[in-house]
C-alpha cells in the first residue's frame, strides 16, 4: 500500500494525486492543466488512441475525458477503460461540448461519475473535480484501513494473502528466489501476565517496528497475521546472506532490551523464527512453504526458543 493514503490529515489537493486529461484540442488541455497544475499532478493526452496506454502507465486517480474526438470518441474510449483490469476502477468525468440531455444521460448511464459541459466555468470545474478527488481520497483511505492492523500499523493477514501471492507469482515468472517465514514472540502470554496487557500492546508495536526496519533494508516486508505472530518475506539471491538477515530480525527484538522476568528463554523479551527459501514453482505454494516454516518454528519453540530454524527447498 502507498503511504500517501494513510495520512488522514492530508487532503486530496496535496499534489499527491494524478489527474489525466484527455482532449483532442490543445487549447482545452492547456486550460485544464492551468486550472489544476498547482493542485494535482496533471498529465495531458491529445491523442485519444494513446490514452489507454498513458493511463496504464501513470495510473491516474481521476480521468477527465472529452467525448467528440477523432478516431475514437470518449464513450468508446470509456468502454475500453472499463475492460482493462488495471484501470477499470479509475473514475471518469466526461467534459464535453455535447449539450443534449440524451448525451449527458448516456454518459452517466455508462457509469461516469460526472458530466461537465463545455464551455465550462473554470471555478465550477475546479470545485467539481476537487469534490470527486476528495471522495476518491477517502475511498482509498478506507481501503487502506482494511489492510492495516490498527495496533502495530503493520499490514494484516488479508494484505499478506494478496502480497505474498503477488510476490510468489513475480518470483516464479522472473526466476527469483524468495524467503518466507514466521516470527513468534516467546512467552508472550507470560509477559502479559507479568506486565499487563496494555504494556504487552506497547511491546507488540515495538517488536513489529524493529523487525519491519530490518526487513525493509532487504526489500522485504512483515505482516501481523496472528496475536503475536508475524509472517514475512524477502527476496534472495546467491549472495544474500539469508541466515544473517534472519538473525538480525531476532537481534532487533532482543536489542530492544525489554525486561521479561517470567520468560524461561532469557531475562529479556525474545522471539523465535522459522523460515524457508524457495524458488517458487508450481510444485509448491505460499501455504505449503508456510507450513514448513511453521514446523521449523515449532521445533524452535520445543527447544531453546530465541533462535532461527531455516532450510532451503531444492
Ligand atoms: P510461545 O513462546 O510458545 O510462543 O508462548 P506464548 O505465550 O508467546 O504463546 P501463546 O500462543 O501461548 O500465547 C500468545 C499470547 O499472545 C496470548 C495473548 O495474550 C497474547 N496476545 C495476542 N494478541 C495480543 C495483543 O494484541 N495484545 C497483547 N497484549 N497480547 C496479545
Ligand atoms: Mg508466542
Ligand atoms: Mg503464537
Amino acid at each position: 500500500m502507498t503511504d500517501q493514503y494513510l495520512d488522514t490529515n492530508r487532503r486530496a489537493t496535496d499534489k499527491q494525486f494524478t489527474l489525466l486529461c484527455i482532449d483532442d484540442e490543445s487549447a482545452n488541455l492547456k486550460i485544464l492543466a492551468s486550472i489544476f497544475k498547482d493542485t494535482y499532478k496533471v498529465v495531458v493526452c491529445k491523442q485519444p488512441t494513446q490514452a489507454l496506454a498513458i493511463a496504464l502507465d501513470v495510473l491516474p486517480d481521476l480521468i477527465l475525458l472529452d467525448v467528440v474526438m477523432p478516431d475514437i470518441n470518449g464513450f468508446e474510449l470509456y468502454e475500453q477503460f472499463k475492460e482493462q483490469p488495471e484501470v477499470k476502477h479509475i473514475p471518469i468525468i466526461f467534459i464535453t461540448g455535447l449539450q443534449s440531455a440524451e448525451d449527458e444521460e448516456k454518459g452517466l448511464v455508462l457509469g461516469a461519475c460526472d458530466y461537465i459541459q463545455k464551455p465550462f466555468n473554470y471555478g465550477i470545474v475546479r470545485v467539481r473535480v476537487n469534490t470527486h478527488m476528495e471522495i476518491i481520497r477517502q475511498r482509498k483511505l478506507l481501503e487502506s484501513f482494511a489492510h492495516i492492523d490498527s495496533l502495530t500499523e503493520l499490514p494484516n493477514r488479508r494484505k499478506w494473502q494478496e502480497d505474498s501471492a503477488n510476490q510468489w507469482e513475480f518470483a516464479k515468472a522472473n526466476n527469483k528466489r524468495l524467503v518466507l517465514g514466521i516470527v513468534d514472540i516467546d512467552f508472550f502470554k507470560k509477559y502479559n501476565d507479568s506486565y499487563g496487557h496494555q504494556q504487552g500492546d506497547i511491546v507488540l508495536r515495538k517488536v513489529a517496528n524493529a523487525i519491519r526496519r530490518v526487513l525493509f533494508e532487504h526489500d522485504g516486508a512483515i505482516y501481523r497475521c496472528g496475536g503475536e505472530e508475524f509472517y514475512f518475506y524477502f527476496p534472495s539471491e546467491k549472495r544474500t546472506n539469508i541466515e544473517e538477515i534472519l538473525a538480525q530480525c531476532l537481534e532487533a527484538v532482543s536489542g530492544l532490551e525489554i525486561q521479561h522476568q517470567s520468560s524461561l528463554a532469557s531475562s529479556i523479551l525474545t522471539a523465535s523464527l522459522g523460515a524457508v527459501e524457495v524458488q517458487p514453482n508450481d510444485a509448491h505454494s505460499v501455504d505449503s512453504m508456510l507450513a514448513i516454516a511453521d514446523e521449523k518454528l515449532y521445533r524452535v519453540k520445543n527447544t531453546t526458543r530465541n533462535a532461527v530454524h531455516f532450510s532451503q527447498i531444492p
